[in-house]
């Protein structure tokens, strides 16, 4: 097979790269799925075929990596947008999750992959915790797989009630804790032979079981059992003795200095999710202190049933947060958190977390191309005085001229490639309405209550 390549021309790159920082009137030379080269003026090859990519006007960035999120909520998107932890862990964790058949986690995680590269986010955690089966297991990795966006798909071992809003129904569930260990292991080997990042778009990993809502010996006993099945990554754990690189906290806001020191030596990752974090009371972000510590760190979209996917939008929110913060502890003569720094926490540093920053998260020959052409020519963009100021405080998702990743465009003027939107649509419509349809017939009178203490035992642990 002849090679392929792309040629983008012109471009305003922000490279990620502390060498190279941004360079203006630049192309990038992309060969199969690998970045070649970059610098100016470079030559078309002379066989093999030729895609070329004008990009006068515009500014090119690594594709953003989302170090949490909950793919299977993207047919509840604007639910929970009023909701605090204790409503989304009731209700949309056990009484809509229970009610997610695999066809659901199919078009969820497929919209949501879809979604994500809409957004010029080239590379995802799943954290996919609505494995009521063997099949929904199979569904969520083929609607990542059908997407092709990058990423790690973590095998959620949360047992969702089998009679959706009654937690005691867990234990009439067949498919018990397990059953799902061997099912996490059928996966990994039917769906992940080599797990190796570097090979292939999509790797396995486990998320396991939140640690306040369940005993510190389960969490340890899942992080063996996630090791043993080869897991790439695993997330939400809380022992400092066990830790590895392997291993990635989603929020953490409550870490202690201690606690994000073994973080760092461990270089294990942090993952901040600034909107709900903020909204359901998870804490302040922490992202910011624990890099100040020397943690890799990154952003996070969390509960898609929340907020968009606008990466820029959780950059701002991550960055203005730190800075008011940090106003309100001492009279400032100027910011000390800048732009620049928050673009990569979205970029090179979620490459950091996921242990892909040798592949991922900045442009340089011999990385993956994944790669976020942003056209700056409209009324919202011009003038570019700072081209990073530029992506992170005036570009909008409209802006995300094209999106490639592994050398392949997923997004071409403005538009998903090879989509057929108006059956997704209405797959994504109906689907959402039967399941809001089917959580309104569930009595949570009781349940609620019980569900209640529960919640709040775990949160004062
Ligand atoms: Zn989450």
């Amino acid at each position: 097979m002849s090679d392929s390549y792309i040629l983008i021309t012109g471009a305003t790159v922000i490279s990620m790269d502390i060498s190279n920082g941004e360079t203006l009137n630049c192309d990038i030379l992309i060969e199969n799925e690998t970045i070649k080269a970059v610098g100016r003026d470079l030559s078309l090859p002379s066989d093999g075929k030729v895609v070329t990519i004008d990009a006068k006007n515009c500014i090119v960035t690594p594709g953003f990596v989302n170090g949490h999120h909950h793919m299977w909520q993207h047919l509840l998107r604007g639910l929970t947008v009023d909701w605090s932890l204790f409503g989304y862990s009731c209700h949309l964790r056990s009484v809509y999750g229970s009610l997610y058949t695999p066809d659901d986690v199919y078009f969820a995680n497929y919209a949501a992959a879809l979604s994500l590269l809409n957004n010029g986010i080239t590379t995802v955690l799943d954290h996919c915790h609505v494995i009521n089966s063997p099949a929904h297991a199979d569904m969520a990795v083929k609607g990542l797989k059908d997407a092709a966006i990058r990423g790690t798909f973590c095998y959620g071992f949360y047992q969702n009630p089998i009679v959706p809003g009654d937690l005691a129904s867990t234990a009439m569930d067949p498919f018990d804790q397990a059953a799902r260990v061997d099912d996490a292991r059928r996966v990994r080997q039917e769906h992940f032979s080599s797990n190796d990042a570097g090979s292939a778009l999509l790797t396995f990993g486990v998320a396991l079981n939140e640690p306040p809502m369940q005993p510190k010996e389960k969490n340890i006993e899942e992080l063996v059992i996630a090791r043993k099945l080869g897991a790439r990554l695993a997330t939400q754990f809380s022992d400092a003795k066990l830790m590895g690189p392997d291993i990635v906290f989603s929020h953490g806001a409550w870490m202690t200095d201690s606690e994000l020191a073994a973080v760092r030596s461990s270089r294990a990752g942090i993952v901040s999710t600034p909107d709900t974090e903020l909204q359901m009371g998870m804490g302040t972000p922490i992202a910011w202190k624990a890099a100040d510590l020397g943690c890799r760190t990154c952003l996070g979209l969390d509960i898609t049933s929340n907020h968009g996917n606008d990466f820029m939008a959780q950059m701002r929110l991550a960055l203005q947060t730190q800075r008011a913060r940090e106003h309100d502890q001492t009279v400032q003569r100027d910011v000390r958190r800048k732009a620049a720094d928050v673009l990569r926490m979205a970029t090179l540093g979620g490459a950091e977390v996921m242990q892909m920053e040798s592949l991922i998260g900045s442009i340089v020959p011999g990385k993956k191309a994944d790669l976020v052409i942003f056209r700056c020519d409209d009324i919202d963009t011009v003038p570019v005085v700072d081209p990073v100021g530029t992506v992170v405080f005036h570009a909008a998702p409209g802006n995300i001229d094209t999106v490639i990743v592994d050398g392949k465009i997923v997004k071409q003027n403005g538009q998903l490639v090879g989509v057929d939107w108006h059956s997704l649509h209405d797959q994504i419509v109906s689907r959402s309405q039967r399941l809001r349809d089917q959580a309104g017939q569930v009595d949570m009178g009781e349940s609620e209550s019980i569900f209640h203490s529960l919640f709040e035992k775990a949160m004062e642990e």
